[in-house]
C-alpha cells in the first residue's frame, strides 16, 4: 500500500483513509494560517513519519492571502489557492503524504467552497488532479433534509474531480472562526449528539454519489471550555456504524468518521473513538496556544530586544534576537512539539504510506 509522497487525492486518498481505519489510527488535521504553520505541520509529519492533513478555515485562508487585501471574499478564495499551491510544490520533498482540506463552511460560505471547486476544475484539466483533496460543509444548523441536499449537490460537482466531501451532522458545541454554537449551563444537551438515523440517511443519499466523511457530534466541543454538562460519548459513533452496517450488510465501520473539537479531549476517549472508524481528528486551539506560548516565552526571555534595536546603555545590537526567523522559529518549534503529542495520541507515527 505504498503511495508517492506529496498531496494525495482520489483513489490514493481512499487508500489512506482505509489504512487508518484498518490500522486503528487517525491523522491529525491541523488548521494553518500561513507558511509558518504549513511548514511546521509538514516538518512534524516528516519527523514522525506520519501522513497528515493540512486544513484552512475561511479566516485562515483570508489571512494567508493577507489582511490587507480589500476584497475579503477574493482573499478567502485566493489565500486557499495559494496555500494549496505552496503545499503541492513542497510536500513531496518532505517525504510524506499530505491531504489538503478546507474546514467548516456554513451556508454563507457555500460560495467560497464552490469557487474553490472551480479552481480544482482548472487544476484537474491541467494536471489530472484536483487542487484540494476534500472540502467540508457544515450545515448542521439546518434541517437534515436541507443539509443533505446541499451536500449531495456539492458531492456531484466534486466526485468527477476525484474529490471527497466532509459533512457535519449534529451540532458540535463551541465556536471556531465565527462558526459556532453556544452551550448554556444546565441546558438540555441532547441536540448536541448526532442521531444514528441521521447518519444512515446521509449514507443512503451520499454513498452512491462519491466519497464522503462525517463529522458526528458525540459531545465534542470546538475550542477548549470549562468542563460542562456535555460528556464525550464515543459510543454514538459505534451505534452509527452499527446501524449502517446492519442496514446495508457492509463490512465493519462503513463510515469514514471525523472527530471535531479534539483539543483538550481526554486521551482515553480519543483512543476509544479511534476504534469506531475515526480516521481524522481536527486540532487547532491546542496548536495555536503552543505557537503563542513559545513565542511568548521567547519574547519574555529577550524582552529588551523587543524594546530597543540597540541597548541604549551599552550599545549592544539586538539584531540576532529580534530577527523574525528567531521568534517565528520559536513558535514553529512549540507548534511541532504539540503535534508530536497529537500524532502519538492518534497512533499515526511511523505509519506513513509514502515511499
Ligand atoms: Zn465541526
Amino acid at each position: 500500500m505504498a503511495l508517492k509522497p506529496g498531496v494525495v487525492s482520489g483513489e490514493d486518498y481512499i487508500t489512506l483513509v482505509n489504512a487508518c481505519k484498518e490500522g486503528g489510527y487517525a491523522l491529525a488535521a491541523v488548521n494553518c494560517v500561513g507558511t509558518d504553520s504549513v511548514n511546521a505541520v509538514m516538518e512534524a509529519a516528516a519527523k514522525n513519519k506520519s501522513d497528515i492533513i493540512i486544513q484552512l478555515s475561511n479566516g485562515g485562508a483570508q489571512f494567508y492571502a493577507g489582511q490587507g487585501m480589500s476584497d475579503g471574499f477574493q482573499a478567502k478564495v485566493l489565500g486557499a489557492v495559494s496555500a494549496a499551491q505552496h503545499v503541492h510544490l513542497l510536500a513531496e520533498h518532505y517525504g510524506i503524504c499530505v491531504v489538503l482540506h478546507t474546514d467548516h463552511a456554513n451556508r454563507k460560505l457555500v460560495p467560497w467552497v464552490d469557487a474553490l471547486i472551480d479552481h480544482s476544475e482548472s487544476h484537474y484539466k491541467a494536471t489530472g488532479r484536483p487542487l484540494y483533496t476534500s472540502h467540508m460543509l457544515d450545515l448542521s444548523e439546518e434541517s437534515i433534509d436541507d443539509n443533505l441536499s446541499e451536500c449531495a449537490r456539492m458531492l456531484k460537482r466534486m466526485a468527477p474531480l476525484d474529490m471527497s466531501l466532509e459533512i457535519e451532522l449534529g451540532i458540535t458545541g463551541g465556536e471556531e472562526d465565527g462558526v459556532g454554537h453556544e452551550i448554556e449551563e444546565g441546558a438540555d444537551s441532547s441536540h448536541l449528539y448526532t442521531q444514528p438515523e441521521d447518519v444512515l440517511q446521509a449514507y443512503d443519499l451520499l454513498s452512491p454519489l462519491g466519497h464522503f466523511s462525517v463529522a458526528a457530534s458525540f459531545g465534542n466541543v470546538h475550542g477548549v471550555y470549562k468542563p460542562g454538562n456535555v460528556k464525550l460519548r464515543p459510543e454514538i459513533l459505534r451505534n452509527s456504524q452499527a446501524l449502517v452496517q446492519e442496514t446495508h450488510a457492509t463490512a465493519a465501520n462503513p463510515l469514514n468518521l471525523v472527530f471535531h473539537g479534539g483539543s483538550g479531549s481526554e486521551k482515553a476517549k480519543i483512543a476509544e473513538a479511534l476504534t469506531y472508524g475515526v480516521f481524522k481528528m481536527n486540532i487547532d486551539t491546542d496548536t495555536q496556544f503552543a505557537f503563542a506560548e513559545s513565542v511568548g516565552k521567547y519574547v519574555m526571555d529577550n524582552a529588551r530586544a523587543f524594546k530597543y534595536q540597540i541597548d541604549p546603555e551599552d550599545g549592544t545590537p539586538y539584531k540576532k534576537q529580534y530577527d523574525p526567523r528567531k521568534w517565528l522559529r520559536a513558535g514553529e518549534e512549540g507548534f511541532i512539539a504539540r503535534l508530536d503529542e497529537a500524532i502519538a495520541d492518534l497512533g499515526s507515527a511511523g505509519k506513513s504510506l509514502a515511499q
